[in-house]
């Protein structure tokens, strides 16, 4: 085992539980993808998600609450099983690019279930990216047809290159047809994968970047009910992996490329509330990934089959970034702690310390997590 490996967490590890939560920041964060290698962390991600859908019968689940505006939600997402209970905060604001701020925000916390005790808090930002892009990758290598090798990727924005990269590697796709009503995103995505080995083919409308395509990526932001990809786009085989349509009133599918189409969900109650599948009936038929994976029930039934995950994203998803990022953080010794729970020498004594001053489990000052980790 080499020393990469070992920094790399193993699913389903427990990490030890602190006084204080650690506090992984986004330079924390940063660092910590430099470090194992982005596409190492997609892959662990992509390990560890799919370990917890193995025991989706263990979590107690829920639909995210939602709180929806004009301009866009801010989203709560809880998950725990017996032992670790999370939640991710996230908004999806579209015009936020115009104001110079991203669609996408989100913070996350890892807690204790038998005492309650935050163990972590986290950015979220850059780690749903690469949770979002590492379930896209599962889902499709279940999904997709095995020698799949072009991917049409359309909307070209924050979550594109996770998409790009996650789907070269996991899946062996080596050419993506692009397509985004700003070409100056399209640009930026020519720009940064410039150097990662795979054939970027700029196209002129979402129907040329579709064409030829094995998978169709879409990956759009605008708060409209848009059909991006139509039925008459369709060729038999093809996997599309939705991930844009994340909300009441936001979709990128056409109904009838639905209808056409054998759909997979992450968590049928919530997807049908915030999925392309909004626009089908209530009854309308869809198979969670979870079944598929643990050999429940079947996922693509013959070549010419045309598949779709419907992805939203589930909080499973992001309990298992978080403990990837917690485990990971730990091992490489980033972060600090955060001196976010009081400590009293009387836990019913809150008053005392207005009286005589806050004492803390850990130094008040932030520490090094190194330091501290047990
Ligand atoms: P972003 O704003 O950075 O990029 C979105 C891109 O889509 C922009 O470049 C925009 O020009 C382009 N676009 C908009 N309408 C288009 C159209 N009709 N055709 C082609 N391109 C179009 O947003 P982002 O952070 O990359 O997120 C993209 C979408 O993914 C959002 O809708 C977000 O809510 C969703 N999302 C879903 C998940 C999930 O788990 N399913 C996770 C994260 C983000």
């Amino acid at each position: 085992m080499n020393r990469l490996s070992k920094a790399l967490p193993s699913p389903l590890t427990t990490t030890p539980l602190a006084t204080q939560p650690l506090y992984i920041s986004a330079p924390d964060a940063v660092n910590l993808v430099r470090r194992l290698g982005i596409q190492n962390c997609i892959a662990g991600m992509a390990q560890h998600i799919r370990a917890e859908f193995l025991r989706w019968p263990d979590f107690d689940k829920s639909a995210r609450v939602a709180n929806h505006s004009q301009g866009g939600v801010i989203e709560l997402m809880p998950i725990s099983d017996d032992t670790v209970y999370s939640f991710k905060y996230v908004n999806g604001h579209p015009q936020n690019t115009a104001i110079g701020l991203p669609t996408v925000m989100a913070f996350g916390v890892l807690a204790d279930v038998a005492t309650g005790l935050p163990t972590l808090v986290s950015e979220l930002t850059l780690t749903t990216a690469l949770r979002t892009a590492a379930t896209s990758a599962l889902a499709a290598q279940t999904l997709a047809r095995p020698n799949s090798r072009v991917m049409a990727l359309i909307g070209n924005g924050a979550q594109s290159e996770f998409q790009a990269l996650a789907f070269q590697h996991l899946l062996g796709i080596d050419t993506l047809r692009l397509f985004d009503t700003d070409p100056l995103a399209t640009a930026k995505l020519v720009t940064n994968l410039s150097n990662s080995g795979l054939k970027l083919l700029v196209c002129a409308t979402t129907a040329e970047a579709v064409q030829g395509a094995d998978i169709v990526t879409t990956v759009t932001a605008d708060k409209a009910c848009a059909t991006i990809v139509t039925a008459d786009m369709l060729t038999p085989g093809m996997h599309i992996n939705a991930v844009g349509g994340d909300c009441p009133g936001k979709t990128e599918l056409a109904a009838a490329v639905l209808d056409r189409a054998k759909v997979f969900v992450e968590f049928t109650p919530q997807t049908r509330i915030e999925g392309d599948i909004q626009q089908m009936p209530a009854d309308f038929a869809v198979t969670e990934l979870w079944e598929v994976l643990s050999g429940t029930r079947t996922g693509r039934d013959h070549d010419d089959q045309i598949t779709v995950f419907d992805s939203v994203g589930f909080a499973l998803e992001d309990f298992a970034a978080l403990r990837f990022m917690h485990t990971a953080a730990l091992t490489l010794g980033l972060g600090e702690r955060l001196t976010l729970i009081p400590h009293m020498v009387d836990p019913k004594n809150l008053f005392g310390i207005l009286l005589n001053g806050v004492s803390c489990a850990v130094p008040q000052k932030l520490q090094r997590c190194a330091v501290v980790s047990a």
